[in-house]
């Protein structure tokens, strides 16, 4: 688990840039801190802060989203699902993801050896990087059990 923004310290950065925490907004917010270990996407974000918030509308948890993103509140991932996945961003929270082709579940980790990769590549190219992001895709093994359960052909590649 790693630190995220609570409610207090998002507005004070909303606050800094001249925005308020509407209610909206903290139910947004809310919806993030109540699933910290998810990768939500924009629709499950909008049926989760639905069932709490049913005036909710979509364009404005869109809207929401696009103003946190920006203060970087929270950070947006592509797992080349045809949309964005969004989780919480902090200082101290990079990591990285595997991805399932199949079924889209995520997993995350961290690793020594790629942060010294980083370092590395910096030092060879003298070349400052500002961050880097990596993905790795495959199968999991429900799925792999699945595939070979359920027919003789394993899951369409991309
Ligand atoms: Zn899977
Ligand atoms: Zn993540
Ligand atoms: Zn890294």
């Amino acid at each position: 688990m790693t630190t995220i923004l609570d409610v207090e310290q998002t507005r004070t950065r909303l606050e800094e840039k001249g925005y308020r925490l509407t209610p909206q907004r903290q139910a947004v917010l809310e919806t993030f801190l109540s699933n910290p270990d998810r990768h939500l996407s924009a629709d499950d974000v909008y049926s989760l802060v639905k069932s709490t918030n049913p005036e909710i509308g979509v364009a404005t948890v869109y809207r929401t989203l696009e103003l946190f993103r920006e203060l970087h509140i929270i950070s947006e991932q592509d797992f080349g699902q045809g949309m964005s996945r969004y989780e919480c961003a902090s200082d101290d929270s990079h990591h990285h993801h595997i991805v399932c082709l199949s079924c889209g579940r995520v997993w995350e980790f961290s690793s020594a050896t790629l942060e010294r990769v980083e370092r590395q590549l910096a030092k060879e190219h003298d070349f400052e990087v500002a961050g880097h992001n990596l993905q790795f895709y495959g199968y999991c093994k429900d799925c792999r059990l699945k595939a070979r359960e359920h027919s003789t052909t394993t899951p369409a590649r991309r």
